[in-house]
């Protein structure tokens, strides 16, 4: 067996004890004789699974009783939804544009009420995050929605906007668990796991209860409203049973490790690693304002597409890979997310050297 560090922006890395371990119980979870992936979700066993899940999660995290956890399907892009649908009860709501996920977001809102543009880095593509200490939030905005950490661009809020006493809603896709987080700062935190905890076809949604209303926007589905899924444990219908399960072992690990503390602490020694290297060098740059800087997404380029190209394919065949950068900013980027070990960066970095040497 071989495996290559692999700097995917996700689906992406996951910690090899828990593949292991998921190997191993592959065909017989537990003495249950058969496979958590066939196994029903009305069981004992699978209930104790996911109660478990959550239960980790609340630890990690430190959630608040008054706030629930769901299991949900439809990936992140589905929030960009169901946000509006349960939220605007005001049919307006304030949106800060930084990157693709945001903007995104931000047009979805659009078909069901009035969204509000109130910042962007659009102007330097969306290489920083905008000073958001005294936005022009309309007086009757429902929410002010973020993407915490824009996986394209690799900038992050160091912090979080002054919303003038709205509701915070938070896209955490891409640095879930990777710090601590004052959960009681915002009224919805949701992500798509793919990127930092399990495997694509779950979304995690940490909600305020008082958020969870049967008041939604007229001719929302019921699959697509909170309560439904609040109300039944996230298990209205099938849950994405396996996947959930991968997730619940993705959060004994970090536990393992320490918790989210020991997670920023590690993470903070990799991105160091890597921006250090970039700050000191010739030949690869960093493309984010410095202060903005994310941990967990680090573009760099070269500064010519073909050499951009023969790094990529170069690193490729040395066994480091996914290095290319998103298709609409091109270059490089390296997505150390928690499960990426320090070496694999080290790794890089050397690598990274030899080639400049070597294309001077
Ligand atoms: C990947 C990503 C998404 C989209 O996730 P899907 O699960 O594919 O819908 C949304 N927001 C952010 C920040 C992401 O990184």
């Amino acid at each position: 067996m071989s495996r290559v560090y692999n700097f995917s922006a996700g689906p992406a890395v996951l910690p090899e004890e828990v593949l292991q371990e998921a190997a191993d119980e592959m065909l017989d979870y537990k003495g249950s004789g058969m496979s958590v992936m066939e196994m029903s979700h009305r069981s004992k066993v699978y209930q104790a699974i996911i109660d478990e899940a959550e239960a980790d999660l609340r630890e990690l995290m430190n959630i608040p009783d008054n706030y629930k956890v769901l299991f949900l399907q439809g990936g992140a892009s589905q929030q960009f939804a169901m946000i509006p649908m349960n939220l605007m009860k005001n049919k307006k709501a304030a949106y800060i544009v930084t990157g693709q996920w945001a903007k995104k977001a931000y047009q979805e809102a659009k078909i069901f009420g009035d969204a509000v543009e109130v910042a962007s880095s659009a102007d330097k593509t969306f290489s920083y995050i905008p000073d958001c200490t005294d936005l022009d939030i309309p007086e009757d905005a429902d929410y002010v929605y973020i993407c915490e950490n824009n996986t394209i661009y690799g900038t992050k809020y160091q912090t979080l906007p002054d919303t003038k006493g709205k509701i915070l809603v938070s896209d955490v896709s891409s640095c879930f668990l990777s710090e601590p987080v004052d959960v009681t700062k915002y009224g919805v935190i949701y992500g798509g796991v793919q990127k930092n905890i399990g495997p694509a076809g779950v979304v995690i949604v940490i909600i305020r209860e008082d958020l969870i209303t049967e008041d939604t926007l007229p001719g929302t589905p019921t699959m697509l409203k909170y309560k439904t899924h609040a109300d039944n444990g996230s298990m209205y219908n099938t849950p994405p049973c396996y996947g959930i399960y991968i997730c619940g072992k993705v959060f004994q690990w970090i536990k393992k490790q320490g918790g989210l503390s020991a997670m920023k602490a590690r993470n903070e020694e990799k991105a160091k690693i890597l921006y250090d290297f970039l700050d000191q060098r010739e030949l690869f740059k960093g493309t984010v304002r410095k202060e903005d800087r994310s941990l967990m997404n680090v573009p760099f380029v070269t500064g010519s597409e073909e050499l951009d190209a023969k790094f990529v394919k170069e690193a490729k065949e040395a066994g480091f890979e996914n290095l290319k950068g998103h298709r609409t900013v091109g270059g490089m980027r390296a997505s150390i997310y928690n499960a990426m070990p320090k070496e694999g960066v080290e790794k890089l970095v050397e690598f990274m050297r030899k080639f400049e040497e070597n294309n001077k």
